[in-house]
């Protein structure tokens, strides 16, 4: 196999949130990426993509222009040889072995689904960019396909909408969907005006939102009841089979959309690399991010159990702010003088759709607009490079001033081919 050196020495495996900080941090001293993409994914801003508040193309930032001075190898890492220091990347163009002298695991989570009876076959995963815009086509298929039919059974299966999972990404996803459908059906589809729709929101745990403090959460809760969303806390889905789904207090919801938001594990490739895990398969690291007993080798973000020297005792939960800082932490380690990583957040935000939201930050506990003010400037601060937040606030602005687009774009990506 040809062997290929990392830029600089540094060898970084996942170009996500928390790799592409890494690489960009590291300037002119270099390194090498290997990712799938060739770009970022700012997962926050994923629920406004699928309802088509933002462009999809504004919630990710191209790598090369991100991480300027590093080298991007498209393709996956597949193997690790300690010994010799070096990494097998499966690329487009070619399999090689990239060596390194300091190499960063950012590789990320996947997501956590369990064996429930036709959840893998009928489910829909809301993890990345691909996931958001086929979302956002099939719910307006949906629409159509309720507006078309004349059996009544069938339209209140379209109108159907089932979200499993109430963490942020669950809760704000139907938030922005919902408003999409509202939207659509007000102005675009008078045929559906009077059709029941159900938006159905299930989690395991007693409360939604469980992430932030109890009095926002029942904010949360309050908001979505009065748009008629059912909400089933210590309720877990049993069965679905593409037309209804089943759940665990006995509910039965007729409806052709299931979203799985359930959660999510460390990327099962760091399984493959030989390095010490914890009970949940992250890689363990020290408080200076450096993998344990390793020394040239560190972890971070959602595949890694970091401690935290703010948090004594325990280790940091995936979020994007705490692989920021990590990200910078690391940075600084790999090159400088090793500090040990220590942040205590800010706070906790999530939009609610409708000019909605929820914020606690630095002790203060907003809701309604100023909640939903507050989350999204600070989605405007965490997204990476000043042309794509300039584009992401024009397209908050386009949409407060135009009605929207109702086009359902599933061929993209499947073009016809030519006719011999
Ligand atoms: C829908 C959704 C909404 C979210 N909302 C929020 C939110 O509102 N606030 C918040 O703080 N956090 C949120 N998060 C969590 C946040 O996205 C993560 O904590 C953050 O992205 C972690 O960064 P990371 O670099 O560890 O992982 P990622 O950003 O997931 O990056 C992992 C990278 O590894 C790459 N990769 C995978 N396999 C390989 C391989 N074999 N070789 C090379 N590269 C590989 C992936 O393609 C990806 O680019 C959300 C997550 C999701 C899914």
């Amino acid at each position: 196999m040809t062997t290929r050196e990392a830029r600089g020495g540094t060898l970084v495996i996942g170009g996500g949130y928390a790799g592409s900080i890494v690489a960009r941090k590291l300037g002119r001293l270099g390194a090498t990426i290997v990712s799938p993409d060739n770009f970022v994914l700012y997962t926050p801003l994923l629920p406004e993509a699928a309802s088509g508040m933002l462009e999809p193309r504004h919630v990710v930032v191209p790598l090369r222009q991100m991480c300027p001075h590093a080298e991007l190898l498209l393709g996956r890492a597949v193997s690790l040889d300690e010994r010799e220091r070096a990494v097998v990347a499966e690329t487009l163009g070619g399999t090689y072995a990239v060596r390194y002298q300091r190499l960063v695991i950012a590789l990320g989570a996947i997501a956590r689904s369990l064996p429930v009876p036709g959840l893998s076959e009928h489910g829909r995963g809301f993890k990345d960019v691909a996931d958001a815009i086929a979302l956002r086509n099939h719910v307006l298929r949906t629409l159509e396909a309720a507006a078309a039919t004349l059996d009544p059974a069938e339209a209140e299966r379209q109108l159907g909408y089932v979200f499993v999972g109430a963490g942020y990404a669950g809760v704000e996803a139907l938030a922005e969907l919902g408003d999409l459908v509202h939207d659509a059906v007000r102005r675009d589809f008078p045929e559906l005006r009077e059709r029941p729709q159900r938006w159905v929101l299930v989690d395991a745990a007693e409360r939604i939102l469980h992430e932030v403090p109890q009095r926002l959460g029942r904010y949360a809760a309050q908001e979505l009841q009065g748009r008629g969303v059912e909400i089933h806390v210590g309720t877990t889905l049993t069965s679905y089979d593409g037309r209804a789904a089943a759940l665990s207090d006995g509910t039965v919801v007729p409806a052709r959309t299931l979203v799985w938001t359930a959660g999510v594990r460390a990327n099962p490739v760091v399984a493959e690399l030989g390095l010490p895990l914890d009970e949940r398969g992250r890689v363990v690291v020290d408080e200076m991010l450096r993998v344990r007993g390793r020394e040239d080798i560190w972890a971070l973000g959602d595949c890694a159990a970091v401690p935290n020297t703010a948090t004594p005792g325990r280790v940091d939960p995936p979020t994007c702010q705490h692989a920021l800082r990590q990200a910078r932490q690391l940075a600084q380690n790999l090159h400088g003088p090793q500090r040990p990583y220590g942040y205590r957040m800010l706070g906790q935000v999530a939009t609610l759709g409708r000019y909605k939201g929820i914020a606690d930050v630095l002790g203060l506990r907003l809701r309604g607009f100023p909640g939903w003010f507050v989350a999204r400037t600070y989605h405007l601060y965490a997204l990476p490079l000043l042309p794509r937040r300039i584009r992401v606030v024009t397209d908050w602005t386009v949409a407060l001033l135009f009605r929207r687009d109702v086009s359902e774009l599933s061929a993209v990506g499947h073009p016809r081919r030519l006719e011999p």
